[in-house]
């Protein structure tokens, strides 16, 4: 059992709950017995979802970290390292549904090259559901990409000077 046909997804905008809806989609995607992996980008992004995540045997959590060989040589190498991972899992026929958690903030910031992602989602195979998170979506993203949406921020109690809480904003 898998897709028939996958389609790329786009999550971004400055408003709250890009990496919530890309679990959402997962979850629901694991419970119809797809195979699902998410691999999240840049440093310290990971937050309590591990922990959800571990009872689900059909989702599979990457975390950055995974590729942190060397701290010293900075955060490219291992966004590079991320990236690559990416393309093989892609391309490996192991998941039906691959989500990429905040690829849009390592292209934003340089990390990766906006080139490669382009590449990537063209060379996908054609059964594979592809999900983009992250602020800063590229024009040439989100003209590639088959079904996107844009969190716009309304209100935020950080505004307020709320303070990040565990289990609702990491
Ligand atoms: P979430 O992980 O809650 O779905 P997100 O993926 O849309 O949020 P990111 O851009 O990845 O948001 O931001 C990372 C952190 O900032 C998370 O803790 C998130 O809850 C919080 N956040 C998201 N949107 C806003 C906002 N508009 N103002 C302040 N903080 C936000
Ligand atoms: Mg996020």
């Amino acid at each position: 059992m898998g897709l028939e046909r996958g389609y790329v997804h786009v999550y971004t905008g400055n408003g709250k709950g890009k990496t919530s809806a890309a679990l959402g989609l997962g979850l629901r995607a694991a419970g119809a017995g797809l195979r699902v992996c998410m691999v999240q980008f840049i440093k310290g992004a990971r937050s309590s979802e591990v922990g959800s995540l571990a009872y689900i045997p059909n989702f599979v959590f990457v975390p950055y970290e995974k590729f942190v060989a060397d701290y010293s040589k900075g955060n490219a190498e291992a966004a590079g390292k991320c990236l690559e991972y990416s393309r093989e899992i892609v391309g490996s026929g192991s998941y039906d549904v691959v989500i990429l958690d905040e690829i849009n903030v390592a292209v934003g910031f340089g990390l990766v090259s906006l080139e490669e992602v382009l590449n990537l989602i063209k060379n996908k195979p054609k059964n594979l559901e592809l999900v983009l998170t992250g602020r800063y979506a590229a024009k040439e993203l989100v003209d590639l990409a088959d079904i996107v949406t844009e969190m716009r921020e309304v209100k935020h109690v950080f505004k307020k000077g709320v303070q990040a809480r565990r289990g609702i904003d990491y």
